[in-house]
Parts: C-alpha cells; sequence; structure tokens
C-alpha cells in the first residue's frame, strides 16, 4: 500500500518569462511527471529553466481517459504537477476533470498561487474590483452570445471576458448593441508582454481604437466591462410594472416605447430591462 501523491496545480507565466514563482520551478524539478496541454509548447518553458521531468498531454480532447490514469498513478504515490499553455491550469484551460476525479478519490490536491490573465487584468483596468464576475470566453455562436450578454444587462459587478482576435471586433458591437453604449469598458492587450496596452472608453472608444490600425486587432486580450451602477437604475416602480404588463400583450420594443413615452424615460433602458423579465 502506497501513500497517495499529490497533484500540484502550477500557473505557468502568461507571457514576460520570468513571471514564474521559485516555489513553482521547484515543483516542477521535483514532481515525477508534469500533465500539460501541449508537450512541444511546455518543453520549451522547461528548457528555458533547465526543467528535466518528463511531460505527458492532458488537453480537451483526452482529458476523461487521462485523469482517470493520472488520478491512478497519484494513488500509486507519483507526485504529479498540472500546468497549462500559460497562466493558471482550469481558468479556461483544461483539469477539471482531472482535479474533480482526485479530489472524488481523496487524492491530495494543492494549488500554487501565480499568473493568471483575467486578474492581471482585472487589478490595473481602473474598475471596480471589490465585485466582478469571470465569463471566460463568450460563446461562439451569435444567438447565444446575445442570450449570455443579455444575462448581465443588470449586473452590477465588473465582467470579465477573454477573447479571441478574430472576435473581439464583433463581441464589441454586440456589447453596444445589447448592453448600451454607456458602460465603461477595458481592453486589456498583450499582458507582461512588449505591446502590454490598456485601451479604455466606451464601446466606440474601443471600436475606433481597434480600427485605427490593424496591428490593434492582433494579440491575447482580455475585456472587462463595467457594472450598472448601484441604485443606478432611476426607473420609477410604476413604470416597470406599466412595462411588465405591456410586455405580456406587445412585442417588448413596442412596450418599451410606450411605457418610455408615458413616463418620459430612456426606450433603450426600458428595452434592457425588459429582456430581464421571465
Ligand atoms: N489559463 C489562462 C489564464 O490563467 O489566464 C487563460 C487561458 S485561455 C485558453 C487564453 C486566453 O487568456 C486568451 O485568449 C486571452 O483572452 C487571455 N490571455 C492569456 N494571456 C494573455 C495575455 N498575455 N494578455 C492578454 N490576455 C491574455
Amino acid at each position: 500500500m502506497h501513500d497517495n501523491g499529490t497533484l500540484y496545480i502550477v500557473p505557468t507565466p502568461i507571457g514576460n518569462m520570468q513571471d514564474i514563482t521559485h516555489r513553482a520551478i521547484s515543483i516542477l524539478n521535483t514532481v515525477d511527471l508534469i500533465a500539460c496541454e501541449d508537450t512541444r509548447h511546455s518543453q520549451r518553458l522547461l528548457q528555458h529553466y533547465q526543467i528535466t521531468t518528463p511531460l505527458t498531454s492532458l488537453h480537451e480532447h483526452n482529458e476523461d481517459k487521462r485523469a482517470a490514469f493520472l488520478a491512478d498513478k497519484l494513488k500509486q504515490g507519483d507526485n504529479i504537477a498540472l500546468i497549462s499553455d500559460a497562466g493558471t491550469p482550469l481558468i479556461s484551460d483544461p483539469g477539471y476533470t482531472l482535479v474533480n476525479t482526485c479530489r472524488a478519490q481523496g487524492v491530495t490536491v494543492t494549488a500554487l498561487p501565480g499568473p493568471c490573465a483575467a486578474i492581471t487584468a482585472l487589478s490595473a483596468s481602473g474598475l471596480a474590483t471589490d465585485r466582478f464576475t469571470f465569463e471566460g470566453f463568450l460563446p461562439v455562436k451569435q444567438q447565444a452570445k446575445t442570450e449570455k450578454l443579455s444575462q448581465l444587462t443588470n449586473e452590477s459587478s465588473t465582467s470579465v471576458f477573454y477573447e479571441a482576435p478574430r472576435r473581439v471586433k464583433d463581441t464589441l458591437l454586440m456589447i453596444k448593441e445589447v448592453l448600451g453604449s454607456e458602460r465603461q469598458i477595458v481592453l486589456a492587450k498583450e499582458l507582461s508582454k512588449a505591446f502590454e496596452n490598456y485601451v479604455s472608453g466606451n464601446a466606440d472608444t474601443i471600436l475606433e481604437w481597434l480600427d485605427s490600425d490593424p496591428a490593434h486587432q492582433k494579440g491575447e486580450f482580455v475585456l472587462l466591462v463595467s457594472g450598472i451602477k448601484k441604485g443606478g437604475s432611476d426607473i420609477p416602480e410604476e413604470a416597470i410594472n406599466l412595462l411588465k404588463q405591456l410586455k405580456n400583450e406587445l412585442p417588448l420594443k413596442k412596450a418599451a416605447a410606450i411605457t418610455a413615452n408615458h413616463y418620459d424615460l430612456k426606450k433603450n433602458e426600458l428595452y434592457q430591462l425588459g429582456l430581464t423579465f421571465d
């Protein structure tokens, strides 16, 4: 009977190779095996730090099988580190099934603190940090994306998204359409790399910046959107009730227009509010 090994969740740099802790290097050096998304990619990091521990792959297409295999190895006493291509494993990266399996089987799992693009961007964004919602990547399909954004209409915390370069413009246009032009947005680009940049403003300001130079649309992005101001809705209770009643009988657009006219309110604000009714 062996003592169980430990699974270590080890964050790695998101751009600047120096962003790795002494402890992370020490763990990567001393474990029996390192599970990573792409062995060729992670080999470069290991070479840089002269780490010779063997690598094995664990990615979204093989995670179910590999999780069982790695959990068995841990139960036989091996210590294993999990890394991803960049940043903190499991944060929009593989590892959930492995950690879940290990926890269910009584294997010790411990995580090292370290780089994460979402937290890095949030901390320097200038947007509210007291409450935030990590949304990861938005759905690719347009309807699902609109629905997801509509759920944030009344969100008062800062929303943090990961976004691919080829979709960033489309996402900003949709944010403008669904959440309106008032939200303050920060586009955090190429964090910890040579061309790191934070662009802030409303959706139009960011779209103009993206259009002003093709190079602006390349790279890695975190998109942060401010929440609605607390108690920020000036829509009176009676107007909300009227909107609810009208929405039962009429298309939302029409219901919002009538309510706006009656109470001298903004049509779009009422429309956005109406989207949140069941
Ligand atoms: N696990 C990673 C973490 O902890 O941040 C995230 C992995 S996810 C597959 C990759 C996404 O993270 C990118 O598409 C981008 O949205 C964001 N990202 C990663 N590195 C970044 C960087 N240096 N600057 C800006 N965004 C970054």
